[in-house]
């Protein structure tokens, strides 16, 4: 009787020994492999980030806020593991069909365009040389706390940082009727266009992620890429460039991130 309970425990444990050995070759041999969206159904976040700060004892709001040495240690830790820093014009391409992407895949966003983007997270972004993606709100340009014109031009020339709205005043889109809001967008993206000296991909950002079905079916219609802020993952069988989804990572360790990704991916999937 001992003998037969010992026989199955050892038989569970080497059942689960070879399913975790089998998932750890297939990761190995896959992990750079690339995928066009219509073979492979992969996980594709977009990591949302607003103010980064020099130091953790300058956080006043945890949930906005992220100290240097936290992002680097984020940023290091998905590179570490093989993931690809993408840019939206390539997750356009994807989308399209017209390129393939590794299933390691992310996207990084900064909301509001505070002044830490440029002071602290800039010197990062060079280091790993990693595209990212800023929404300011036009009408903070150059008041305390956030970036001014100059600052945003050189990330702009960097050619690693693309610049985007977040709206003029970062407006409740809940309030505001579809003319008003589409406007709005257009011309906050018209004047970033004319302040940079060139065309701009159109994405745009919600502010506090408040929208209307209305609004987006109208910056749909202008062409822009619209991102929501509800912790969830884009995925490529469901993946809908008006409608994406952005999860925040702010001081959570890289394990800690994706076992968020995948419990979100799992839950609203
Ligand atoms: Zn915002």
């Amino acid at each position: 009787m001992k003998n037969n309970k010992r026989k199955i425990k050892i038989s569970i444990i080497s059942i689960i020994l070879i399913f975790i050995f089998g998932i750890a070759i297939y990761e190995a041999t896959t992990y750079n492999k690339t995928y066009y969206i219509s073979e492979k159904n992969i996980e594709i976040p977009i990591f949302l980030y607003h103010d980064i700060v020099e130091e953790k004892e300058q956080i006043v709001y945890d949930y906005m806020q992220t100290d240097k040495e936290t992002f680097e240690k984020q940023i290091k830790g998905l590179l570490k593991l093989n993931y690809r820093v993408i840019s939206y014009e390539e997750l356009i391409k994807y989308k399209n069909g017209e390129i393939a992407l590794p299933k390691r895949v992310c996207l990084i966003d900064f909301d509001d365009g505070y002044e830490g983007n440029y002071k602290v997270a800039y010197e990062i972004i060079k280091k790993y040389n990693i595209p990212v993606n800023i929404y300011i709100v036009n009408n903070c340009i150059g008041t305390t706390g956030y970036m001014n014109w100059e600052q945003l031009e050189q990330l702009d020339k960097s050619g690693l940082v693309t610049i985007n709205t977040h709206s003029s005043n970062h407006n409740n889109f809940n309030t505001l009727n579809k003319n008003e809001a589409v406007q709005d967008v257009v011309n906050a993206h018209k004047q970033i266009e004319q302040k940079l000296g060139h065309t701009q991909i159109k994405v745009f950002t919600y502010p506090c992620g408040l929208y209307k079905e209305e609004i987006i079916d109208g910056l749909e219609k202008e062409e822009f890429i619209q991102n929501l802020t509800d912790n969830k993952i884009n995925k490529s069988k469901t993946l809908d460039l008006s409608r994406l989804h952005r999860c925040y990572s702010l001081d959570d360790g890289i394990f800690k991130i994706l076992l968020k990704v995948k419990y979100r991916s799992i839950r609203y999937n």
